[in-house]
């Protein structure tokens, strides 16, 4: 048993991280300018291939200033998949929006594409689409189905930094794409997020919005003419984000390498389901999740149980939308059965993930679980 708990998902600064944000810190650049948040901001964008982005908070803000910047306002609905996580559809509760939600799909364990049209009504504004834990949404029915009934795309890319879908990159493929830079995402700022898009007036909307709508032009610096937000990120946080930026390629040969291991040992494993890798897709594998079958010896919550015991972290797929409370009280009404997305909340779980996972330690995890299992 190794001496040492065997965390989730434990984010790894082993860079410029230190460096970066002494010279920020000694420059006295501190606050919302300075030059690590445009060097973020414009290395970020080359990263996923965009022209446009404007850093903040959070993923979360990201989504909201990625809504408001789109023109999603009360009363329009979009559609959303029934499993992602949270942050995706309290975003569209606060601009006043409708979540309509969709299921999921086996194949990729995201937004089902031959389930949305019946959902599209007048109403309809946007799809907003989620890449859940790194695996790309198949997004070419998707985009023609938005292009045919005229509806914006928001990517949610929050957990599929330098994911690929047909060789392009997610956050990419929409209108609008956002980024979480969480301690646990691929790349982090400790706290922040990403707005990014081609087009110019998305992003200049944007940072209009999460900088308190201070006029952009004119000599009434303090008269607002809409409600705005204090989303800003700032220059220590982004000198962070820079340095993480420059070993994004590592990392993600990691979380890559960490999943050949897993499916390697994982192989022979009784009742236990790999996660997705289709063959147009390149998966980031941000989290490593499985499944396990109804048919197992022991529940999800014992297995895990079991293996918290040898110190080994865990945690549970997402909840469902049509199953949170919070989505209840606001009004979602969940149509359909949702068994694909009802089964993954139940079903599946996460082994650890992070990018400094040693080979031991998932050899270690792998042969905890199958002791368990068989
Ligand atoms: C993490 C995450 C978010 C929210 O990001 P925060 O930076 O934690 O606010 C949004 N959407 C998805 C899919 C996420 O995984």
């Amino acid at each position: 048993m190794p001496a040492r708990k065997i965390p989730v998902c434990a984010p790894s600064l082993q860079g410029n991280e230190e460096r970066y944000v002494l010279d920020a810190l000694r420059s006295s650049w501190i606050s919302s300018s300075g030059r690590y948040l445009d060097e973020f901001e414009e290395k970020f964008a080359a990263c996923v291939g965009l022209r446009h982005a404007t850093a903040c908070t959070s993923g979360t803000a990201a989504l909201h200033l990625a809504l408001l910047a789109a023109g999603v306002g009360p009363g329009d609905e979009v559609i959303l998949q029934n499993f992602t996580m949270i942050a995706t559809a309290f975003a569209l509760c606060y601009c006043g929006a409708r979540p309509v939600l969709v299921d999921n799909e086996p194949r990729t364990w995201n937004m089902d594409p031959g389930k949305i049209e019946e959902r599209i009504g007048p109403r309809t504004k946007a799809i907003l689409v989620a890449h859940v834990y790194g695996h790309p949404a198949d997004m070419d029915p998707i985009i023609r189905i938005a292009r045919r009934r005229g509806l914006v795309i928001i990517e949610d890319a929050a957990e599929a930094h330098g994911a690929r879908y047909k060789g392009r990159m997610c956050g990419s493929l929409g209108h609008v794409s956002v980024f979480s830079f969480y301690a646990n995402k691929i790349i982090t700022t400790g706290e922040g997020g990403m707005v990014l898009s081609d087009d110019k007036e998305i992003i200049r909307r944007a940072r209009y919005y999460k900088n308190l709508c201070f006029p952009l032009t004119g000599p009434r610096r303090y008269e607002h003419e809409d409600v705005g937000f204090n989303y800003r990120m700032s220059n220590l946080q982004a000198a962070i984000g820079l340095a993480q930026l420059e070993r994004i390629e590592h990392y993600l040969a990691c979380r890559r390498r960490n999943a050949r291991l897993y499916n390697e040992f994982l192989g022979g494993i009784p009742w236990l389901h790999r996660p997705p890798e289709e063959a147009w897709a390149k998966n980031a594998y941000w989290m490593y999740g499985v499944i396990l079958d109804e048919e197992a010896p022991l529940s999800r919550e014992e297995l895990m149980r079991r293996l918290s015991r040898d110190g080994i972290e865990t945690r549970p797929f997402f909840t469902p939308l049509h199953a949170q409370p919070a989505l209840k009280k606001y009004g979602v009404k969940a149509r359909g059965g949702f068994p694909v997305s009802r089964r993954l909340g139940e079903r599946g779980f996460y082994l650890p993930s992070g990018s400094a996972l040693t080979k031991e330690e998932i050899s270690f995890v792998c042969r905890r679980l199958k002791a368990a299992l068989t």
